[in-house]
């Protein structure tokens, strides 16, 4: 039967079964398209860096002798809507059946089923092939239970794939969790290997985005693109991960520095969430690395790393399919503000911010302690309206794709989810700023003062504010018992400054 396989832009599984079988019959079809460039505004790097992997996808299927039907932006066919692009190809060749991989998305999801409805041919879905679970398999997991605990579906996950498992279902080392040991300041003085990058030139891309008036936000360097598109680049930074970043990648998970964007994260997303790479060869990888150089390798820098994809990246994936849609929806904390403008701009007097934020606008990338403890930590402290908060973020990173940035901005940073992710709010005062970088060193700020002073960090008065004007939604959390307790016991005139001070902050953040 004449075929069409429809590929999105994040399913480059090079590896897919789809690619070995007969391919007669079988034509792919591939587009970069108006609908995708504008349901939010992106940051241009991820534009580019999508439309120049799906690029480079369909050249390696080609070379491999197969038919694709690969619209570019400007193609004349190119109808810039999934259907209707579709209804073309399907009626141009005469297609027979219509196959599709199912997509991460809810978006495209129900898009896709109300196409398949919609046919007189036959149709069929197939699996990714990518992910270690199913899309309910964690709901399944939890059935019953009063609490979703990431950290118990990481151990089942460890035992079901025999990841660092011994004898009778024991974790490999003694220990589940090494996470206490993840917690260092970076010293400044260990050396991080210069990181190699590639050098595309994608000028031609940004050049035609401009033509066509792409609304996009972010800087880029098109002749320096520095993002693996390929399956043979994501497979060098994946090497260049385990040889020179492994080795300290736990020790320094939450430290955050002036000047070091990467630290020691492995850069990993973007090449895992478009697919080029599998979770499993990632992991497979790392721990083979950890098992030749046990000697140099400490265990507790492998599994962290270990949790984080098979246990943290495949948990949200699994709460988005139990929770959507009405997940898009939720504001627990009846957050109403807008997001500062600073946040599209980077022009802010906050020290970390300014830094966290430059950092996402150069390189289309933040490491997760920036995301959670400095951008989302301020959202959530300002009480942000969830939806520009979750904006921002699903269009500023290059790794963004809703079923991991929604559960990681309402559920993990916003609580807007009212606890289904995460127990209590990732909020902090600037002590912990303070302790985890050397941000505050350079700030206009002082972090030492605590008493609302003109000068005195912004976070300081914000953390007790929004303690007080919440604490409603917390009083029966065992986890904030502490902080609301020292709360309580606040001077009253001091918790009236700290409440002023921030309501300054809120009403005019242009101005700090
Ligand atoms: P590393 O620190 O090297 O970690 C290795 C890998 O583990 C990552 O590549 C990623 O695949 C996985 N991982 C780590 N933490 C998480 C997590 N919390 N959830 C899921 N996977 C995880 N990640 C995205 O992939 N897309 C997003 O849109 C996204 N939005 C986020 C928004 C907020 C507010 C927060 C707090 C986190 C977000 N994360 C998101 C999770 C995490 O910050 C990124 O995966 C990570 O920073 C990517 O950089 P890396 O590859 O260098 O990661
Ligand atoms: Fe950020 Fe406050 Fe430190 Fe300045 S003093 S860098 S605003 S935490």
């Amino acid at each position: 039967k004449k075929t069409l396989r429809l590929i999105l832009g994040d399913q480059l599984n090079y590896k897919h079964s789809w690619y070995n079988g007969d391919q007669d019959h079988i034509i792919y079809h591939m587009a970069e398209m108006r609908q995708e460039t504008d349901y939010v505004k992106h940051h241009i790097q991820k534009v580019v860096g999508f439309f120049q992997a799906m690029r480079e996808f369909s050249s390696w299927l080609e070379d491999r002798g197969m038919q694709v039907e690969y619209f570019r932006f400007r193609e004349s066919e190119n109808k810039h809507n999934l259907v209707d692009n579709l209804n073309h190809i399907i009626d141009k060749h005469g297609i027979e059946k219509f196959e599709y991989l199912a997509p991460d998305e809810y978006r495209l999801d129900q898009q896709l089923r109300d196409f398949c409805k919609s046919l007189d041919i036959e149709w069929e879905g197939y699996d990714t092939e990518h992910f270690f679970t199913k899309r309910k398999d964690v709901e399944k997991f939890f059935e019953g239970k009063k609490r979703m605990t990431m950290e118990y579906f990481y151990r089942d996950m460890r035992k079901k794939h025999d990841i660092m498992i011994v004898g009778d279902k024991e974790p490999e080392g003694g220990k589940w969790n090494y996470d206490k040991s993840n917690r260092n300041k970076w010293d400044g003085d260990t050396e991080i290997p210069k990181e190699k990058g590639f050098r595309k030139d994608v000028s031609d891309i940004v050049e035609m985005l401009k033509e066509e008036d792409v609304s996009t936000f972010g800087r880029i360097d098109s002749s320096n693109f520095n993002w693996p598109t390929s399956r043979a680049d994501a497979l060098k930074v994946l090497n260049y991960f385990c040889d020179e970043l492994l080795v300290h990648f736990g020790d320094y998970q939450d430290a955050m520095h002036t000047n070091q964007e990467y630290l020691y994260h492995s850069r990993l997303s973007f090449a895992l969430n478009s697919k080029m790479l599998h979770p499993k060869e990632v992991i497979e990888k790392v721990v083979d690395k950890w098992r030749e150089d046990k000697r140099k390798i400490d265990i507790s820098q492998v599994e962290g790393f270990v949790r984080q994809i098979l246990g943290w990246r495949e948990f949200m994936r699994g709460i988005y399919w139990k929770e959507m849609p009405s997940y898009a929806r939720s504001n627990k904390l009846d957050n109403q503000n807008d997001l500062p403008d600073f946040y599209w701009t980077g022009e802010t007097d906050m020290n970390c911010l300014k830094h966290s934020i430059n950092n996402s606008l150069d390189n289309a990338y933040a490491h997760h302690i920036q995301r959670l403890m400095i951008t989302g930590n301020y959202a959530l402290l300002t009480q942000t309206h969830p939806d520009q908060v979750c904006d921002w973020y699903l269009g500023v990173y290059i790794d963004a794709i809703e079923w991991v940035e929604i559960t990681n901005t309402r559920g993990m940073s916003q609580w807007a989810d009212g606890g289904i992710v995460a127990t209590k709010p990732y909020v902090s005062s600037g002590s912990y700023i303070n302790k985890m970088s050397n941000y505050c060193k350079g700030c206009k700020y002082k972090v030492s003062k605590k008493n609302a002073e003109e000068d005195a960090c912004p976070f300081n008065s914000l953390y007790w504010n929004f303690l007080d004007d919440k604490q409603e939604f917390f009083k029966n959390n065992q986890r904030m018992n502490m902080m609301l307790g020292t709360l309580n016991k606040m001077d009253k005139e001091k918790l009236e400054r700290h409440k002023q001070r921030a309501q300054d902050v809120m009403k005019n953040p242009s101005q700090y």
